[in-house]
């Protein structure tokens, strides 16, 4: 597998698969510009060897016609340009007339980005079913095909797998490699005591990764509404709390396979959103649990300050609401005093320490969800395999 270290890209032209799915609000502001800033150091190392770069990248789901109108790269074009003090060509398709002509005109040190790849899914899921004439189209635009999207590397589509198939030659970029140095801090051999943290809501997401380091990790604390699911399984009442039924079965076998699950012992709940809330030991019919406690936020300290690797994926508590923010700000706060291994699998738990202020205390914050933790299941990632 080449690193872009190993490639000769003088003068060049690279096409580079950079993940800029990034969250945006109502008015198309975007909320947070990590992973187009992260995508910087390939961009500006191509930019140094003098290449002319094509940009590709998906953003959000695109379902029908007019997904086009709130999910168009062009904001993110403009903002990639902000940050590099570059103009940046945004091209209004991801395929066709206009790209061919952009192409044709490049010259070195231009960058060109091209409309959401995904938008190419409503000509019949040319993009996420890796169409083999569009993946061809986009490995014929450049000499070299560079993966920097590492967020995308657990699907195997058009732009990441398919385009790699054709490509003369291809490589790694920064991004993508830092991802892999780091999640190897966790996956080969982690640093014992080695702690799971886990939360946020949907426990199907995360049964791979409790059933591959059950044997690998020292503890695995579970918090967020994943604990109701766990709590509920121990015959406990969790009033209306958040709760995974389909999740129940597997939670249930877990507790009885193992002791190294530690769940909260108290609560911060409330009737409803609206309503006052209360910290309590024991969740009664009616209430919902929204937060972990600070007798579970002790608790959860003794086991990471004990720790030398940690890794975290999930908020701990309901944290978009002010009023349910403390036990996530609470682990940033405590990791971010000590000197481990401390690694966030992207998704939600990623927002909260970068929007909290934590990033540079931590050892690494993903830029991929779904892509860290199937490699924390043990998984190969095809957005990887096809680099070999
Ligand atoms: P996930 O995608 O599974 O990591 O879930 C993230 C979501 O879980 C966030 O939107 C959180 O607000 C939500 N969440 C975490 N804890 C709770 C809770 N106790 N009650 C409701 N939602 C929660």
């Amino acid at each position: 597998m080449k690193r872009i270290e190993d490639i000769d890209l003088k003068n060049k032209r690279v096409i580079i698969r950079v993940d800029y799915n990034v969250p945006l609000d109502d008015k198309l502001n975007i909320i947070d510009d990590n992973r187009i800033r992260e995508s910087l150091k390939t961009i500006n190392y191509c930019l140094d060897n003098n290449c002319s770069i094509i940009l590709l990248s998906h953003l959000g789901k695109v379902k029908e016609e007019k997904d086009k109108q709130t999910k168009s790269l062009k904001v993110v074009a403009e903002r990639l340009s902000k940050l590099l003090n570059k103009d940046v060509i945004f091209v209004k398709e991801a395929r066709g007339k206009l790209v061919d002509e952009a192409v044709s005109n490049i010259k070195n040190k231009d960058i060109i980005l091209l409309e959401n790849t995904r938008f190419l899914d409503l000509e019949g899921k040319l993009e996420s079913g890796c169409d083999e004439e569009l993946s061809k189209y986009w490995a014929n635009l450049a000499d070299i095909f560079i993966n920097d999207a590492f967020g995308t590397c657990h699907r195997a589509h058009a732009s990441n797998v398919g385009i790699a198939k054709y490509s003369k030659e291809k490589c790694l970029g920064f991004l993508v490699l830092k991802e892999l140095d780091n999640l190897k801090l966790v996956t080969d051999n982690p640093k014992k005591p080695f702690t799971v943290i886990l939360g946020g809501a949907k426990v199907s997401d995360k049964i791979g990764v409790i059933e591959n380091l059950i044997t690998k990790a020292d503890s695995i604390l579970i918090g967020g509404a994943m604990a109701y699911t766990f709590l509920k399984a121990q015959g406990n009442e969790i009033g209306d709390s958040l709760v995974d039924m389909d999740s129940l079965e597997f939670a249930k076998n877990m507790l009885k396979k193992t002791n190294k699950i530690i769940l909260p012992i108290d609560h911060v709940v409330a009737n409803d959103l609206n309503s006052n809330n209360a910290i309590k030991n024991k969740i009664e019919k009616g209430e919902i649990g929204l937060d972990i406690g600070p007798k579970t936020i002790e608790l959860f300290k003794n086991y990471i300050e004990n720790s030398k690797t940690v890794f975290w994926n999930g908020p701990m508590g309901y944290y978009e609401n002010k009023n349910y923010e403390k036990g996530t700000k609470a682990i940033c706060e405590i990791i971010s005093r000590l000197n481990i291994i401390s690694i966030v699998g992207g998704g939600d738990s990623a927002s909260c320490v970068i929007n909290m202020g934590y990033k540079d205390r931590f050892t690494h914050v993903s830029t991929g969800g779904g892509a860290s933790l199937e490699l924390l299941e043990g998984k190969e990632l095809p957005g990887i395999e096809v680099m070999n």
